[in-house]
């Protein structure tokens, strides 16, 4: 069995972009409306020869489990069960937000091992983001543009020590 490595993150960060960057298929919908992706999608992924699984999920929005966020986030916990290793996807043009704070709590109460991405980094517009992504708590944050496919690579080196 090859590692599995889940992307975490609220909607719209990039997630599926970063997935089909990855898998380098449109095998995820991407749409610019947040909470597009309603289930779990599995895909075949290889950086410098590291061969993992990557694990693209729904986002999180709020905590009532009745609401179709809610069940996504439950979705998101119960899929953490098979992963090795996270990737928590943040906006590096955005910045840090409540809920991103809330995903690093929660991930930070679990043993997975996390590496922080920002996404979104191309040009300049991300460098404060990028900064800002050392306060999660999960150490160096890999910079990256899922979209433009700058940085990509860079996850070898946070990725190979951990799975
Ligand atoms: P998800 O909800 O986290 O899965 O996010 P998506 O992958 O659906 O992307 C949300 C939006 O962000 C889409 O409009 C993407 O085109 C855009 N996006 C994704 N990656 C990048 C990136 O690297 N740079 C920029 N500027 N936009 C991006
Ligand atoms: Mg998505």
């Amino acid at each position: 069995r090859k590692p599995h490595v889940i992307i975490i993150g609220r909607p719209n960060v990039g997630k599926s972009t970063l997935f089909n960057r990855l898998v380098g298929k449109k095998l995820a919908l991407v749409d610019d409306q947040p909470g597009v992706t309603r289930d779990r999608r599995f895909g075949d992924a290889v950086i410098a020869g590291l061969e993992f699984t990557i694990v693209d999920t729904a986002g999180w929005e709020d905590d009532d489990p009745d609401t179709l966020p809610g069940r996504m986030r439950r979705q998101t916990e119960i899929s953490l069960e098979g992963a090795d290793a996270a990737l928590f996807v943040i906006d590096a043009r955005a910045g840090l937000t409540p809920l991103d704070e809330e995903i690093a709590r929660w991930l930070r109460s679990q043993t997975l091992p996390v590496v922080p991405v920002a996404n979104k980094a191309e040009g300049k517009a991300g460098e404060a983001g990028v900064l800002e992504a050392w306060s999660l708590g999960f150490g160096e944050p890999v910079p990256l543009s899922a979209e433009h496919g700058e940085g990509v690579a860079d996850l070898f080196g946070a990725l190979w020590p951990i799975i």
